[in-house]
């Protein structure tokens, strides 16, 4: 629940003030002279220059490298041979102790990020001087209500002179790349509902290209084109049809209005646009995926089970007009949360004897596309981890053949594989063209899926129509239902489907990837806080450095005075929760760098001192219940906080008095800070059994037997990872 500690507690946490630190370099290295000169970072980014990024490798322009978004780069002087000489240049502490989920831009001497709170920084790419920071002061209160999944922000654009960046509150921002000031500002959703941004916008054609996310909350998803020079809208593509007696917006809302039934338009429908948008200069098509429905349990969206187009697809449109060109669904009539929205991208490749440009996509249903970037013909869909809910895709028509006992229903659960978390997140896989390997972080997930018979639609909290809480029940009754949740990185052979080899497992997920002619993928991950770098062919570590905290977001790689970099953003979930200190920071290597992190702090968890269980057993269940609505979002699966960004709830002084814990949770005296008040959801007497089933929980924590032998395997992890 309390957001506001997040963040207070955010700031006093901060390491150090944000700007670089370096060490001294070698005196040999020091041929600075030609560097004095400030970079001209994004002012000459231009439409040329973006559809040549490719003959550029010196330079990061996009968020994922490039138009066909590959994240590959034809740099080789760091190669598998000397990678094991990579040390730190530079690195600059963010203001936030948040995960960081921001993919850098690295554009004529300047490096450009964002981190949580959709804040921006510009470095000087060559010293790591803080140039600028941008806040967009997004509306704390309002946040709260409406981001599912983390306040997290995984990218931004460059183009003419501006950089642009979503904020979670709904807008899109130009900032001057030069002054760090704003330009213009454009408000992207309607503020009555919950829709939030995270996602990394696209420029093309002199454009700006954002989704929204929204859908476990109740919106109806869409993207939208904006003028990068003026931010004024220019069209806007909705996935799902709107209210039918308002008429349609077009054919294709007409079309998908045949496959839905009931009144889905009252919550909006779902299917946001929150991450995969690829514009791809061949096909002059603007390619996005959509998400789940609202709420994710089909039957009590459309009793009918339709389609309910254009949920859990990828759709092609015209870029410059909105215009709808294609679609095609991976998950018919979803009913678990199977967003089609992973990282996409475009590659040219030989299919079956025959020369194909495709569009490709590792899927959180766990099946992996490729489909003709022209048309959208299906060609390939194969399972890339594991997957229980469908026995393959028909290639004739290309639908899944879905499991009859999957689709869950009242009394008859199921234990989805791949869970809500997903076979696949956001992370951005990364494709060598020339050996056609792919590097997909791969996701091994399960999650029961249980219908909750008294969902009812509601105007705040969590539309999912699933028993979030049942899981731990469920559990408890199928002692031996596969569970847990583990990520690792996967190498795939693009043409044979082959998997050629996968790093170790870990339980904290799996950073983007990134590929280099040099014969090497960087990715961040593992059961340690490490960044690693990979022999690209045989998956061997060939060298790794301890973060100090786990890493989500992608690296990137840039050429500077003749130089190759590699830069990321790490700063994930701290040992020991919350309160632990963590380190959210931009990290760049080189060739023999020899700076180093200072060390972690010292660190003692606040006591876990909670009051005498009270209330009845009835009180504790409706307060796990309301929990997993309202709570589980932020607070994690048990109050004991999702990854480090929220605090443990088992801990917190407020469980000692029902005033205090009111004027936080119905009250909001922590609004300003990102904890919104409840009121508008909860009643007095929910707070109260909110309050009781925290305190018997921590209760339950405090009284917990000590861990299993040594060498005995860790509890399952369970619980809300699921993306957005
Ligand atoms: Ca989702």
């Amino acid at each position: 629940m309390n957001r506001s500690l997040a963040i207070g507690l955010g700031l006093l946490l901060t390491v150090g003030i944000a700007g670089c630190q370096r060490s001294e370099s070698p005196a040999s290295e020091s041929k600075a002279a030609p560097t004095a000169a400030a970079p001209t970072g994004a002012e000459k980014i231009t439409t040329e220059r973006l559809l040549n990024a490719a003959s550029e490798p010196s330079q990061w322009m996009t968020y994922n490298g490039t138009y066909s978004e590959q994240r590959f780069s034809t740099l080789k002087a760091i190669d598998k041979d000397n990678v094991k000489t990579l040390g730190l240049t530079w690195f600059a502490d963010y203001d936030t102790n948040l995960t960081q989920a921001g993919t850098p831009l690295s554009v004529d001497g300047a490096i450009y990020v964002s981190t949580a709170w959709s804040k921006v920084y510009a470095f000087d790419a060559r010293t790591g001087k803080q140039l600028w920071q941008y806040n967009p002061q997004s509306n704390g209160a309002r946040v709260a209500q409406n981001v599912c999944c983390g306040i997290a922000n995984r990218g931004i654009a460059a183009y003419n002179g501006k950089i642009y960046v979503g904020t979670l509150d709904g807008r899109l921002v130009a900032i001057d790349s030069k002054t760090g000031k704003p330009v213009w500002e454009t408000m992207t959703i309607d503020e009555s509902w919950h829709y939030s941004i995270t996602s990394a916008p696209r420029v093309a054609k002199g454009k700006v290209f954002i989704g929204n996310s929204g859908g476990e909350y109740g919106v109806r998803g869409y993207i939208g084109a904006y003028d990068a020079e003026t931010g004024k809208a220019l069209w806007r593509f909705y996935t799902v049809p709107g209210d039918p007696s308002k008429g349609f917006e077009n054919e294709a809302m007409k079309k998908a209005a045949a496959t839905w039934g009931g009144d889905w338009w009252k919550l909006g429908g779902g299917g946001t646009v929150w991450d995969a948008i690829v514009y791809d200069p061949k096909t002059d098509l603007l390619y996005f995926g959509t998400g789940n429905g609202t709420p994710w349990n089909q039957r009590k969206r459309d009793k009918t089970g339709g389609d309910n187009l254009y949920l859990a697809s990828i759709i092609a449109v015209k870029p410059d007009t909105g215009e709808y060109v294609w679609h095609y669904q991976q998950t018919p009539g979803d009913t678990w949360d199977y967003d089609a929205v992973s990282p996409m991208m475009t590659v040219d490749m030989t299919i079956d004897g025959q020369q194909r440009h495709v569009l490709v996509q590792p899927c959180k249903n766990g099946f992996f596309y490729i489909l003709d970037a022209a048309d959208g013909k299906l060609l390939r869909a194969e399972p890339f981890t594991e997957v229980n809910w469908a026995d393959g895709v028909d290639m004739k028509t290309g639908r899944p053949r879905v499991r009859k006992e999957a689709r869950y229903s009242e009394g008859k659960p199921f234990n989805l594989a791949p869970g809500v978390q997903g076979a696949h997140g956001w992370q951005s896989n990364a494709y060598n063209p020339e050996t056609g390997i792919i590097y997909v972080p791969t996701q091994l997930a399960y999650f029961p899926m249980v219908e909750d018979p008294t969902y009812k639609p509601s105007p705040v909290g969590y539309n999912l129509g699933i028993d979030f809480a049942a899981q731990f029940t469920f559990f408890a009754t199928h002692p031996d239902a596969k569970r847990g949740f583990t990520g690792y990185l996967q190498a795939i052979d693009l043409a044979s489907g082959k998997t050629l080899w996968k790093s170790e497992m870990n339980e904290t997920g799996t950073g983007g990837a990134l590929a280099t002619a040099g014969g090497v993928v960087f990715q961040g991950g593992g059961p340690a806080k490490e960044f690693r770098a990979f022999d690209a062919m045989t998956g061997a570590k060939l060298w790794r450095i301890d973060t100090q905290t786990s890493i989500q977001a992608a690296p990137i790689t840039y050429e500077l005075d003749g130089k190759q970099y590699v830069a990321v953003s790490v700063g994930g979930a701290a040992t020991g929760g919350y309160f632990a200190p963590n380190y959210s920071r931009l990290l760049v290597f080189e060739l023999g760098g020899k700076t180093t992190l200072p060390p972690p702090k010292d660190y003692t968890p606040p006591p876990l001192d909670p009051p005498a269980n009270f209330g009845s057993a009835q009180a504790v269940s409706t307060g796990l219940e309301t929990y997993g609505k309202y709570c589980a979002a932020c607070h994690g699966d048990r109050g004991q906080s999702r990854g480090a960004n929220f605090p443990d709830l088992t801990r917190t002084p407020l469980l000692h008095t029902q005033e205090g814990f009111d004027d936080v949770v119905l009250k909001g005296v922590r609004s300003e800070k990102g904890m919104a008040s409840f009121a508008n959801a909860l009643k007095p007497e929910d707070a109260v059994a909110l309050r009781a089933y925290l305190t018997s929980r921590a209760n339950e924590v405090k009284n917990a037997p000590p861990p299993g032998p040594p060498g005995a395997p860790p509890p399952p992890r369970t619980g809300n990872q699921h993306e957005q």
